[in-house]
Formats: C-alpha cells, structure tokens, sequence
C-alpha cells in the first residue's frame, strides 16, 4: 500500500565556489500515516536538507538534482510552486527550528495564524481568528484571548514555539514536518515541547517527520527512525529495534551520548571524529575513518543498505534495515558491541505521564 510519504533515490547537491557539495545522496524512506518518523543524525549528515527538500524549499546555489518525494502518490518535485505552496499550507505543516524567527515579528502570533486558517481554509475573518484562539489554547497557551494580540518578541521562546506547532496545524495537516524543533530550547522546556507535539500528533491523527540531532529526542517521541551520516541513510529501524539492538557501528555511538540511570557498561564514548568534508567523502563506507570496527575492506567497498538478518538488499517497505559490511559477510572481525539499556527510556506519546504534562504550565508562561 502507499504510504502517505514516500521519499525515492533523492539527491540535493549544492554547487559552492570550494565544490560540489552532495549533501543527499540516493536517500529512500517513506512516512506512514499518523506515524511519528524520526530522522537523526549530527549537524551536516543531510537531515534538514532531506526535509527541506520535501518542502520545495532548497534555494540556490542548492539543487534537488534526482528523486522523487510523493505525498499521497503526487511528486511534489514535479509540481509547480503555487501548488506546492498550497500543499505546503493546506496538507504539509512546518515545524522550524527557531520559532522566534519563523514568526513574522510585524504581525501579531494571532493574526499569522488566522491568516494562514483564511488564506487555507477560506475561513471568515471572525471565524479564523476564532480558531486562531482556540489553537492557541490547545497548545497550552494561557489566556489565549491577550496572547492573540502579542507579537513574537513579547512571547518566550516556548511560547512561540508553540505558536508555531498551533500555525502548523491550524488547516489540519496530514503531515508536520519538524526540523530540531527544540534545539534552540532548555532542556525542561524542550521535553514539554515534544510531549505537546506527540499529544497533537495523536489527537488530531497526524504524521510527523521529526529530525533532530539528539538519538534520545527521538527515542522519547517516534515510532520509527532512520539514522543518516553524510547524506545517506545507514540504519532504519522501529525505535525500540533501534535504541535496544542498533545495528549500525554510528548509532551505537550515538547511543552512548544518551545518559541513562544505572548505566555501567563499559560503552563506546561518543563517536570520535566529525562528519566528513561532503565534497570529498571517504572511499568505501563513508564512516570507516571514524568506525571502531573499520577493517581494510571499509574502505573499498561501499555497504550497501541491506536487511541485517539475511544480508539481502533492503526495500523501500523494510522496516530494518542498516549499512555496514557486517550483514553482508565482508568483516573478518565482526561488530563487538553490546548494548544494554538499565534506565528508562524516554516516555513514547500516550505514556504514563501523558495526563500530568497536558496540564502542566496552563497557569502563566508554561515555559518559564
Ligand atoms: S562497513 Fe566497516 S567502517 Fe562501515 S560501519 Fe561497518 S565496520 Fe564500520
């Protein structure tokens, strides 16, 4: 069956004056309906660029140069830019990293989104902006009424993310896509945020791409996820798979900057190195420089994406699915890992403490 968005073979390149620089490169995954899909990975592994694409939203001297990124079985790289602008309002809600600037700081919160809900939805002005204040509310908002009138600088930078999430929903998306939607957050008001954003997610039945750099955001909040370094994908999993069994020598080590409680284990400390020049990548496998495991073959033989059981080339529907040498019999020494896991993870949408956080902070800022 088809999913609701199905990404192909994209590749995004951008032509610098030090080179060409391929920050996606062949990516393939696709986003079920009212699913949350993590996408992780360190700061140049092509992650926001991936979601940007989707969005038509790649400016020069970048370039989409391959692919396909169908919505409902559409291409939207095939349409044109006033269609994808209403996709992109109507059926795609946009999630940025830094709420403050993403608002218009001219216009009210109010105003922006009761633009976008009579811009999208042909609303009234009167029956937007009762909408607008409705939002507001249900994304934890106090007194929703004077926070209508409130430009952004006069809100905290929780607040106006949130203002952001109820702009992103107001003309009920099908899909929201969030690029590191609390990076620019602390770290309490960061955990609010993403459990406001699964609760929505649940309640108005809506998918969501998250990325982020933090494999813990995403353990805490999707269902699955894929793991990109430099500008591929090399592990896709459902995020218990993921964060109890990774596959991949990168996750692993994205694994150890998570801190857990009674964590004891002699583990890998974070991942030595940093993502490799773009222009120029690594021969063979792109993080052998970096891999404890590497062997002579990772550096002339580039792994393919494959099932980690039968060692057979991953499809577009694999659920699993990771790209290292191992799965295909061309290590001599094999991955020595283990990953044991004592604490608890994040809590996924729904947990146990679902009904506290949704009153959490209805008094006053609920960020500060
Ligand atoms: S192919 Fe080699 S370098 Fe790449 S992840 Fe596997 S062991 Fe590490």
């Amino acid at each position: 069956m088809t999913a609701l968005l199905e990404v192909e073979d994209l590749t995004v390149r951008f032509y610098t004056e030090e080179g060409v620089v391929t920050a996606v490169d062949g990516l393939s995954y696709r986003v079920e309906a009212g699913e949350t899909f993590g996408v992780v990975g360190e700061s140049g592994a092509g992650k926001s660029v991936a979601a940007l694409s989707l969005l038509g939203l790649i400016d020069d001297p970048g370039r989409v140069e391959r692919g396909e990124v169908r919505f409902k079985g559409e291409d939207l790289l095939s349409i044109d830019e006033f269609a994808l602008r209403s996709v992109r309002g109507d059926e795609i809600g946009v999630v940025f990293q830094d709420a403050r600037a993403a608002l218009n700081p001219v216009y009210t919160v109010g105003e922006q989104i009761a633009e976008t809900i009579e811009h999208h939805l042909g609303y009234e002005p009167a029956a937007a902006k009762a909408r607008a204040i409705r939002l507001l509310d249900r994304v934890g908002i106090a007194d929703p009424e004077a926070r209508y009138a409130a430009y952004p600088h006069e809100l905290s930078g929780g607040m106006c993310q949130r203002a952001t999430i109820a702009m992103a929903l107001s003309c009920e998306p099908d899909l929201i896509v969030a690029d590191e939607p609390t990076t620019a957050l602390d770290v309490t008001v960061e955990a609010r945020i993403l459990e406001l954003l699964a609760e929505l997610a649940d309640e108005f039945d809506v998918a969501v791409q998250l990325v982020s750099h933090d494999l813990g955001v995403i353990a805490g909040t999707c269902d699955r996820a894929m793991v990109m370094y430099a500008g591929r994908a090399v592990e896709t999993a459902p995020i218990e798979e993921l964060y109890y069994d990774p596959k991949h020598p990168y996750t692993a080590g994205l694994m150890s900057a998570i801190p857990r409680i009674g964590d004891d284990r002699d583990r890998l400390e974070t991942v030595p190195g940093t993502m490799p020049d773009l222009i120029e990548v690594p021969s063979g496998c792109r993080f052998h420089p970096r891999c404890p495991f590497a062997e002579e073959a990772c550096a002339r033989t580039d792994p393919a994406l494959v099932d980690p059981e039968t060692g057979e080339a991953a499809t577009f529907d694999d659920d699993r699915a990771a790209a290292c040498l191992e799965y295909t019999e061309g290590l001599s020494g094999g991955l020595d890992y283990s990953v044991e896991v004592d604490g608890e993870r994040g809590r996924k949408r729904g947990g146990p403490d679902a009904e506290a956080g949704r009153d959490a902070g209805r008094e006053g800022d609920p960020d500060a």
